[in-house]
């Protein structure tokens, strides 16, 4: 058996959050589906400073509640803990096929955003839940009072380590070049921080220990040099590739996997929209997904109406 909806959302987040609030009150019967919890990425970090209408920033997972009870009181439905597998096209029809369920609609938004990419490196995979972490919000209270490590120089690694400088004594922030990627404004921040010390020029090689981490080993990209950093914990922030792989060819992607859309946010398939983080774009931000949001709701709510 499946449902019948004018609309589906694939993914919670901010970008499909708003999605879900702007075809509610066009009038159009949406339906979100989510593989977690409602709230997307920023449910991963600690405090949101950027967003306009918050003077004094306001907690990542508050904003995101708000976003939701938003939805929620234009009537939508959010169906949580459901992942997609599957998006077939046929005669302007979408079947989206997920776990036991089928939905059937005119029109689909993703917004699916990202997931955190791994650096492959030995020990990684082995110590996750052991000092391996890609959330410092989530894991960064079993380090207080220890060493950590972060790896990787964007908004997030400096960002996160702001945070977790926040509990742990020391927190190395290892770059594999000499300037950072991340912010300016978090950078001065960070600099200023005396728990944060950057190792600049160093890749890891391996996350090493017994039972827990233990170290870091590390080298540099210039002399070769190889060196241990003793570490209780590792952060990994190295970037994020799109969660979009059950889109098959529906759509064109970039070199490093980003769906091209249209300046509506269009797709090659018709009634088709992506917004947010997987799109390709050259600023990722709540703000952006937002207004990802706002446009892709706004285009296949005209889109649906040609096609009622
Ligand atoms: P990012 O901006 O792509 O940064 C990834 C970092 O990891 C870069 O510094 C990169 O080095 C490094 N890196 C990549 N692969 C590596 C490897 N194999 N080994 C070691 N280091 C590696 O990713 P992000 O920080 O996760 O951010 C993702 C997006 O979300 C960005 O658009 C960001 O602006 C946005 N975001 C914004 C905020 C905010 O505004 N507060 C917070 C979080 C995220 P290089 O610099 O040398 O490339």
């Amino acid at each position: 058996m499946s449902e019948f909806h004018e609309a589906i959302i694939i993914g919670g987040g901010p970008a499909g959050l708003t999605v879900g609030i702007y075809l509610m009150r066009a009038g159009i019967d949406a339906v979100l589906v989510e593989k977690m919890a409602v709230g997307g990425t920023p449910m991963n970090y600690e405090h949101v400073e950027n967003y306009p209408g918050f003077p004094e920033g306001i907690s990542s997972k508050e904003l995101m509640r708000r976003m939701a009870e938003q939805a929620r009181r234009f009537g939508l439905v959010m169906k949580e803990f459901i992942e997609v597998e599957d998006v077939a096209c046929e005669n302007d029809r979408f079947t989206v096929r997920a776990g036991n369920e089928t939905f059937e609609s005119l029109g689909v938004v993703v917004s699916t955003g990202t997931v955190s990419l791994k650096i492959g490196i030995p020990g990684e995979a082995e110590f996750v839940g052991r000092g391996v972490s890609y959330c410092a919000t989530c894991d960064g209270a079993f380090f207080r009072n220890l060493d950590v490590a972060i790896i990787g120089g964007g908004d997030a690694a400096v960002q996160e380590g702001l945070s977790l400088a926040n509990i742990a004594r020391r927190v190395y922030v290892v770059h594999r070049r000499d300037a950072l990627r991340a912010q300016k404004i978090i950078q001065d921040r960070a600099f200023k921080n005396e728990k944060m010390q950057f190792l600049w020029n160093k890749i890891p090689i391996a996350v090493e220990g017994k039972e827990q981490v233990e170290s870091l080993l590390i080298e540099d990209t210039k002399t070769r040099e190889r060196s241990r950093v003793k570490v209780d914990g590792v952060f990994v922030y190295v970037g994020a590739r799109p969660d979009t792989d059950f889109l098959g060819d529906l759509v064109v992607r970039n070199e490093t996997g980003f769906i091209v859309t249209n300046e509506d946010l269009a797709t090659k398939t018709a009634g088709l929209y992506i917004a947010g983080d997987a799109r390709r774009k050259s600023l990722r931000q709540i703000a952006t997904a937002v207004g990802d949001g706002a446009l892709a709701a706004v285009n296949l709510e005209r889109y649906i109406l040609e096609k009622r």
